[in-house]
């Protein structure tokens, strides 16, 4: 099949590579569309995001390589936007993808993604150790920020676990995590099956876990394949895997984004 990856960043954020170069390079894959998605803006931790400066010669430059390539590909204007954004001008955007990044303690932010160490610190400084009641608060929060932004796409749903603090296959674990994506799929029904952990050597399986799958099956959630790369030689990093994995468990279609609109694509 032709595939589409919505979770892409560029040198406008933190990814490697120009949009034109990742555009060039999803033609050479034989990509049916493209999807840029760069991080929106939170002021209060600059390390990954554009700033509001540079957000005007994005959409430019997004909407101009559309333009360029439009007889070899679909390339459209996203946003990776985080939680804890104020997203202006959401309309400017073809879509955007919520995530969670951070959890807020009192008035400070502390990211989930950035670093184990980072993570665990926050999880030993703020949760006595307790890595269930910290994912708690992680799910509490994505779950609050879904229904405040309603996003498009749900991103890295269970990112909560990246750094392997806790164990997936506990039964208060998983009733959670599988509680806060029934209540986040009835608001976005459409989340990624992201490859990302996988192509950086961090995690054996994309988010979200199998057992999470399988309620999105259940509960009539449809899945798009993104990467959420940052360099353009994983733009289809683990799509072929992610495909058998679907089937496996029952799956029989995908969503990708085509002329503007989400269609289901046969697998
Ligand atoms: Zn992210
Ligand atoms: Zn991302």
């Amino acid at each position: 099949m032709r595939y589409s990856n919505l979770h892409t960043h560029t040198s406008f954020s933190d990814g490697l590579h120009t949009i034109e170069e990742n555009i060039l390079s999803a033609i050479e894959k034989n990509m049916i569309s493209l999807g840029i998605s760069d991080h929106s803006y939170t002021d209060f931790d600059l390390r990954y995001c554009m700033r509001p400066v540079n957000i005007p010669a994005y959409i430019r430059e997004v909407r101009r390589l559309q333009k360029k390539y439009e007889d070899q590909i679909e390339v459209y204007l996203g946003l990776e936007y985080d939680g804890y954004t104020k997203l202006e001008n959401r309309e400017l955007y073809d879509y955007v993808l919520g995530d969670c990044h951070y959890i807020k303690i009192g008035n400070e932010y502390f990211s989930v993604d950035h670093a184990k160490d980072e993570q665990w610190a926050t999880i030993e400084k703020y949760f006595g150790g307790d890595a269930i009641a910290y994912s708690k608060a992680y799910f509490d929060t994505y779950v609050e920020r879904t229904r405040i932004n309603k996003p498009d796409i749900l991103g890295h749903y269970d990112l909560s676990a990246k750094f392997g603090h806790v164990d997936e296959t506990s039964p208060v674990y998983r009733n959670m995590a599988t509680e806060a994506l029934i209540a986040a799929l009835e608001v976005t029904p459409i989340i990624e099956l992201n490859t990302g952990a996988i192509s950086r050597g961090i995690r054996a399986v994309p988010y979200p876990a199998d057992y999470l799958l399988k309620e999105v099956l259940a509960h009539n959630g449809k899945v798009v394949l993104c990467s959420d790369s940052h360099d353009m030689k994983n733009l289809d990093a683990y799509f072929d895997e992610s495909v058998e994995l679907l089937k496996s468990l029952g799956f029989k279609s995908i969503v990708q984004l085509h002329k503007n609109k989400f269609e289901e694509v046969g697998i």
